[in-house]
């Protein structure tokens, strides 16, 4: 059986015609490529995000955007973790926080534009950017009610205690299972217990390739059926509010007192997280749902 064809960029009209009658739902994969161990590709958090979507469509319908790998880091919050990391040269594909959210309000603009009627909205890279895109989408549906998942790829894992992690265990399976030539745990270095080197305190053993089969195979299970939710959800087609109307959406986000998350103060940031704080609070409710959409 041959799969079917899912790459918005690789697609011939008639096929990109045919797949959105037969399914008009879109993932946006997102991700950065920064530090992820000696053993990751630096480009861990996006490529995992897009071979997740690209699998959820293949098997449950759907088209795939081009992967977005130029994502928010090295401001806000990332500043302070990236001084943790024991990475001096970092090669983080990193731009603005405005022009991030801004660009990714132009993303859903397009979804509604060329005919999709429901968006899956995944970041590989998380800690505060799912939050911040959780807030621009939310400004996005008040002009067009677009039913919409957006998360980072953790709040779909559905196995053992795997809740994601940095360049650990569960990344570093899931990118195992998804692309297994971009993982090499030879080159591991020695080091103590607890000590970063490129952002990574992994020790040899603790990833696997078959746990990641198994991480993997539940958030393809949870994508798929967010996917079929949102779509019965779906208002049909939405009126496209065009360029100018992206415009006007980001001029309006951008002019309104949004706490972003990524730009939040290191103590702010952790309070945020904490167990009463909404990022906390979230964090308890999507493991409360085990990797379900809510
Ligand atoms: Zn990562």
């Amino acid at each position: 059986m041959s799969r079917r064809k899912v790459k918005w960029e690789e697609m011939f009209p008639d096929e990109m015609d045919r797949a959105i009658e037969e399914h008009p739902l879109l993932y946006l994969p997102y991700g950065m490529c920064e530090p992820h161990g000696h053993h990751n590709a630096l480009g861990l958090d996006g490529l995992k995000c897009y071979e997740l979507c690209v699998r959820a469509a293949e098997e449950g319908g759907g088209v795939v955007a081009p992967l977005t790998m130029w994502h928010i880091g090295e401001q806000g919050i990332g500043v302070s973790w990236l001084e943790r990391q024991n990475a001096p040269q970092p090669y983080i594909s990193t731009m603005g926080h405005e022009l991030f959210v801004q660009g990714f309000i132009w993303h859903l603009r397009a979804a509604v534009a060329r005919g999709f009627e429901a968006v899956i909205a995944m970041t590989g890279h998380y800690g505060g950017t799912e939050c911040d895109m959780r807030s621009a989408a939310a400004v996005f549906a008040e002009y067009a009610p677009l039913p919409m998942w957006v998360l980072a790829d953790w709040e779909c894992i559905a196995y053992k205690d795997y809740k994601g992690d940095h360049a650990g265990p569960c990344e570093t399976s899931q990118l195992w299972a998804l692309r297994p030539e971009l993982v090499d745990v030879s080159r591991i270095p020695q080091h103590e217990d607890g000590e970063r080197v490129f952002a990574s305190d992994l020790q040899p053993g603790e990833a696997s390739r078959t746990e990641g089969d198994r991480i993997v195979r539940s958030q393809i299970d949870n994508l798929v059926e967010a996917g079929n939710r949102l779509l019965r959800r779906s208002p049909g087609k939405l009126e496209d509010p065009g360029p100018d109307g992206a415009r006007e959406i980001c001029a309006d986000m951008m002019s309104r007192e949004i706490e972003w998350v990524y730009l939040m103060s290191r103590e702010r940031h952790t309070e945020y997280w904490s167990a009463e704080g909404e990022g906390g609070k979230h964090r308890a409710k999507t493991i409360e749902t085990d990797g379900a959409m809510p």
